[in-house]
């Protein structure tokens, strides 16, 4: 759940010179947008309200900077062509884009999580709105084995994905069932425990090749034991529980038991982790709670893991030249430098962005009410750096 992913790194670091990076969110959830006439609708008034910040900015920009943003505009709008343009809709209900047409950048989100329509031209990519997302998606495998046969999948950034192609380890699902017949002698006594060491194998190379932060095992209760000890050391500390599926079971099946699997735990990290913040914000300064609180330590840095409630929303404000968040919307200046300060709609996405941008482990939490001990917001800070 936390907000570590590499591609996401890699996304909040692009930062081009001479260029703004457009960040375009929209709004196509299927209660309200079941129809693609209905994701035009949603297209066409995000499309208007981003023109009207376009021209706004435009006259502090030169040329070649126009013509990036405008650019960009015109490629989100052919993406969402009905006709000819690549979005499909599946079980999307909200898109981000991230475009910067000068440097061919391009990156493209679907989220099974609703969106709210938005734009922003900045000199990065804005990905706040989708923390909550990202951080529910660390990458997981699932191992699905019975005594002959092995099935593998991947579940990172939302999508999921049956690998059938791990070279020659690939269990060939063939009308007999099983590993293909010439490399592993059947009915041999070991074969049972032979095909699970396979299995254990076909995990290891996975990590190797893809890359997984979580594991989660679907087998018979009775093998759990033996498929969890065949595990290498360096994959079995990822194993985060097991499911009880049928071998042939339909992926969504599948998917949907392992995802309550991941929930489970999510919860118990969020559960665990407001209760650090409550005895070290309590006992050494060690955590902050509370917004003010929050914003105070993330400006001087000293935030390790950023915890926010999913949808936490205030108002507050920001200093344009040296980035200071603040809670409190009635400044007018800058207290560390006296510049004047921007009021914004919403300090916790600038929150969350300035965490992302720096690096910090972000936890969102999407239980109800599950950070209301720590009043929605709240931080573990750095061991070592001095106190108040
Ligand atoms: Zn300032």
């Amino acid at each position: 759940m936390a907000v570590e992913t590499q591609d996401v790194r890699e996304l909040v670091d692009f930062a081009p010179e001479g260029y703004l990076v457009t960040s375009f969110y929209l709004d196509v959830n299927a209660d309200e947008f079941p129809a693609p006439e209905h994701v035009q609708k949603s297209l066409d008034s995000a499309m208007h309200h981003a023109d009207e910040v376009r021209h706004r900015i435009e006259s502090h920009l030169d040329h070649e900077a126009t013509e990036s943003i405008r650019g960009d505009l015109q490629k989100i709008q052919q993406f969402f062509d009905i006709e000819s343009g690549p979005f499909k809709r599946e079980d999307t209900n909200g898109v981000a884009i991230f475009s910067c047409s000068a440097q061919g950048f391009w990156e493209v989100y679907q989220t099974p999580t609703r969106l709210r329509s938005q734009v922003h031209f900045e000199p990065r990519p804005y990905v706040a709105p989708l923390a909550t997302f990202l951080s529910h998606t660390k990458p997981t495998a699932i191992l699905l084995t019975d005594r002959e046969q092995a099935r593998i999948f991947t579940m990172a950034r939302g999508d999921v994905q049956e690998i059938h192609d791990l070279d020659d380890y690939v269990p060939h699902r063939t009308e007999q069932g099983g590993w293909s017949q010439n490399r592993y002698q059947r009915r041999s006594d070991h074969w049972a425990q032979h095909h699970i060491d396979r299995a254990a194998e076909l995990v290891l190379k996975l990590e190797q090749r893809h890359g997984f932060d979580w594991l989660i095992i679907g087998t018979e209760p009775n093998k759990r034991h033996d498929v969890e000890n065949a595990l290498h050391p360096y994959v079995k500390d990822r194993l985060i529980g097991f499911i009880d599926v049928r071998i042939d079971a339909p992926e969504a099946e599948v998917i949907k038991e392992a995802r309550q699997v991941r929930e489970e735990v999510e919860q118990h990290l969020i559960d665990d982790l407001v209760h650090r913040i409550q005895e070290y914000a309590g006992a050494h300064g060690r955590a902050v709670m509370g917004l003010s609180e929050t914003l105070e330590a993330l400006n001087e840095q000293r935030v390790h893991i950023l915890a926010v409630q999913a949808g936490f929303t205030n108002p507050g404000a920001l200093c344009p030249h040296c980035g200071m968040l603040y809670a409190d919307q009635t400044i007018s200046t800058c207290p560390a430098d006296n510049s004047p300060v921007e009021r914004v709609d919403n300090v916790v996405d600038s929150a969350i962005q300035r965490a992302l941008e720096l690096g910090t482990q972000i936890e969102v939490a999407t239980g109800q009410d599950k950070l209301e001990p720590i009043q929605c917001i709240g931080a573990i800070l750095y061991y070592g750096v001095p106190g108040r």
